[in-house]
């Protein structure tokens, strides 16, 4: 368990008491304070009448001296709420609140209150501002607080416990139902889909069959789940061909021999979970229905679909004509040409230098096609290749005392993952 200082309860003071002081005060201190309107994270933060344990640390102890007369005033943000409104409803000075909008980036924190969030503050025995906190999410609370004549701002983070997590699945209907079905959030699908971008293309080349094992971290507060930290390690194992990924403390994703994951060029200019198409062995031409006979691949996709640089390289035509629709052409070095066609949108100008992901257009259907698609062409020495078997440039390696700390890390990792594996595939 890890070591969260719980500072002493107060007692339960008068909590609404305050509130019916004042109405007389509705100076906007705090411009531009927004308005509570959308509502953050709801789900993840169970709300509770309870009396909250208070994280701040124990030697500070800013209310200890007259604890016993303090008061505690819990105050649920409302849609409409401002930090005006709340203020002037509490009995709490403009003036208050004008100091605490010139305490700087922490304070900052306050205007981003949302429906549903709560502030506390802490009044001593006469009513007085002695403290607010505000919780910014599972962990981190922002805390102001009185000493003296003057007013401060910290944030507090709570030491969380983590713990590791296992999933693995097979791919039976597609690959994010296999994500959802080993238990994966959206965002962690998607991590895992970035972490072996550049090997396999999510898009087109996931089979039924192909499985994945993945260990990440679960962090906890006193025992409770309070959020999903980043996948540690990944098997992708795609038509037979086994993928293995491990995190480095750079957080970037290594090889187990110490190669980046990052490598020239992406698999795929479209992100998986916008292609209509997963399934497709026979990847028949989402227009003309022919298997496919022309130069390039072909990604249905809804119009509007972001399509990306496949790798970092300067933007050599954009431009529209009655065949290609809006294109683009991208030139990565002497070597490397990348063409994207049927453009509902172009994003860059010729001439334009391009970095390897950025946005570049989105999917449309310009140009000779029935139908929205990417049409994506890449060429070596001018010559049109296959871009998942062309032989590419090797991914760097990391540096030798870079190496020494990764390996052992990374063999743990990789061992543990394995032992799981085993377990979990003989239960089947
Ligand atoms: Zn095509």
């Amino acid at each position: 368990m890890p070591v969260i200082r719980i500072f002493k309860l107060l007692p339960r003071g008068h909590q609404i008491a305050i509130g019916a002081l004042s109405t007389a005060m509705a100076l906007l201190a705090m411009a531009p304070t927004e308005s509570a309107l959308a509502s953050r994270d709801q789900a993840e933060r169970p709300v509770t009448q309870a009396r909250q344990p208070l994280p701040l640390e124990v030697e500070d102890r800013p209310l200890a001296d007259d604890s016993l007369h303090a008061r505690e005033l819990v105050v649920r943000i409302s849609a409409g709420d401002t930090l005006s409104s709340i203020f002037a409803r509490n009995g709490l000075s403009s003036s208050l609140l004008h100091d605490i909008s010139q305490l700087g980036a922490d304070a900052e924190q306050l205007k981003k209150i949302h429906p549903g969030e709560r502030l506390t503050f802490f009044l001593d025995k006469r009513g007085q501002f002695k403290a607010l906190s505000y919780p910014l999410d599972a962990a981190r609370t922002l805390e102001i607080r009185q000493t003296g004549d003057s007013l401060h701002s910290r944030i507090i983070s709570a030491e969380l416990e983590h713990r590791t997590q296992y999933a693995q699945a097979e791919v039976n209907s597609n690959f994010w139902n296999a994500g959802i079905g080993a238990g994966l959030n959206p965002g962690q699908i998607l991590s895992l889909a970035a972490m072996f971008a550049w090997d396999l293309d999510f898009a087109l080349d996931i089979r039924a069959g192909d499985r994945f094992a993945v260990l990440y971290e679960q962090r906890y507060k006193d025992g409770i789940h309070v959020d999903t930290g980043d996948i540690l390690a990944a098997e992708f194992i795609n038509q037979g061909k086994v993928y293995r990924a491990v995190r480095h403390d750079d957080g970037n994703y290594y090889s187990p021999e110490g190669r980046a994951m990052r490598k020239s060029f992406l698999r795929a200019p479209v992100n998986f979970s916008h292609i209509s198409s997963n399934f497709n062995p026979r990847r028949l031409h989402p227009v003309t229905g022919q298997i496919k006979a022309h130069r390039g691949i072909d990604y249905a996709a809804r119009t509007g679909t972001p399509v990306v640089a496949a790798g970092s390289g300067v933007v050599v035509e954009s431009g529209y004509n009655q065949f290609n629709g809006n294109y683009v052409v991208i030139r990565h070095d002497g070597t490397y040409l990348t063409k994207y066609l049927h453009l509902h949108q172009r994003m860059v100008k010729k001439g334009e230098r391009v970095q390897q992901e950025q946005q570049i257009g989105t999917v449309g259907a310009t140009g000779r096609v029935t139908g929205p698609h990417l049409h994506y062409e890449f060429l070596v020495n001018g010559v049109h290749q296959d871009p998942k078997t062309v032989k590419l440039p090797q991914a760097a390696i990391l540096s030798r005392t870079e190496l020494a700390r990764f390996k052992p890390r990374a063999e743990q990792l990789l061992t543990q993952l394995d032992r799981v594996s085993e377990v979990m595939l003989a239960r089947q």
